[in-house]
């Protein structure tokens, strides 16, 4: 198969996406718009220059970035365009279904109503399950290095808006600050029969992933790469079955691996950990879930067969229900013998 064989195979393959941040779908000409709206100065005024600025040194001056097109989100509305914008994409990519992350205790603690928020999101969701034909539901996540209490925020919005929307309490933030405080809070979803996920070992250590899964017992783990430092925790990953969300590019973007060669996803692979492939932050790394697989197909080196491995694999770490998990597998199925076919093999 050609490299643009392979781009079409992966472009027309059923998908889903585990993790991605919304607001990190924000692509330029949106933030020009929304920060016109908001009255919010940007450091360049046109997207070549927005293109720039996303252009990282660090995680520091990720955070930067994020902090500013955070501050252009207040309105109903302004989520309303966001998230029709990166739903119009995700059918461009044929995405199924996506769990995406929002950073509610930002928004909130900026000045938005989180009740009206939770209003005019599930009204987008739901016009684009109807028109689309795809999904999406929200992960609330909790940010470490910030003040304790937007947790308690955090996982009351998540509980009391799971009707059509939220599916799972996340965790992201600075590895350096503790992830104990949050126990109680990732108890409280668990109780609630409510997802938890967790960003852990994507900046640190493997260390970080230890500490994570015993506070926070997430069922899927952000990232985790570094997880590779330190094989019984890889055995441990093997035998519960927990899955990693890797995201290739937003890794070398963010300095987390040097390369896309000295990338540890082969290593994970082939050790059988369960794995997805996601962007984390499309519009700020300059990348698409299609070329994150097609990095993932070079990096492992797979045939179509080994791609559509990938795609069955994130359906089966999705928290939707077994019957549209195995909708979307049969899907998958289809499509993979389908473009197989064609190409005579
Ligand atoms: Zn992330």
């Amino acid at each position: 198969m050609t490299d643009a064989e392979l781009a079409s195979f992966v472009s027309s393959l059923p998908k889903v996406e585990l993790h991605v941040h919304l607001e990190g779908a924000m692509r330029p000409a949106l933030l020009l718009a929304l920060a016109c709206r908001r009255g919010v100065s940007l450091p360049a005024s046109d997207e070549t220059g927005l293109a720039e600025f996303f252009r990282f040194r660090d995680f520091e001056h990720f955070v930067e970035v994020y902090l500013l097109c955070s501050k252009c989100l207040r309105d109903p509305e302004d989520f309303q365009l966001l998230v029709e914008d990166f739903l119009g994409e995700q059918e461009r990519q044929n995405v199924r279904y996506t769990e995406a992350h929002l950073t509610i205790s930002t928004h909130l603690a900026n000045g938005a109503n989180g009740g009206e928020i939770a209003d005019a999101l599930r009204e987008s969701i739901r016009r684009a399950e109807k028109e689309r034909g795809i999904g999406l539901r929200l992960i609330a996540d909790i940010v470490r290095n910030v003040p304790y209490e937007r947790a308690d925020q955090t996982v009351e919005w998540a509980l009391a808006h799971r009707e059509g929307l939220v599916v799972a309490l996340g965790m992201s933030g600075k590895e350096e600050s503790p992830c104990d405080p949050f126990r109680s809070h990732f108890a409280a979803a668990e109780q609630e029969g409510l997802g938890r996920v967790a960003h852990a070992g994507e900046q640190t250590s493997a260390a970080d992933v230890k500490r994570v899964l015993e506070a926070c017992r997430p069922q899927r783990i952000g990232h985790g790469i570094r997880a590779v430092e330190d094989p019984e925790l890889l055995d441990e990953l093997v035998r519960r079955r927990l899955p990693l969300e890797v995201s290739p590019t937003s890794n070398v973007r963010l300095g987390n691996a040097d390369s896309y060669d000295a990338h540890p996803l082969a290593t994970l692979y082939s050790r059988g950990v369960p794995l997805s492939i996601n962007t984390d932050d499309p519009a700020f790394f300059g990348t698409t879930l299609v070329e994150e697989y097609l990095h993932a197909a070079r990096m492992l080196d797979l045939e179509p067969q080994g791609v559509a491995g990938l795609a069955r694999a994130a359906v089966g770490h999705s928290f939707l229900p077994a019957t549209a998990q195995a909708e979307i597998e049969s899907e998958i199925d289809r499509e993979a013998a389908r473009a197989l076919e064609a190409l005579g093999e």
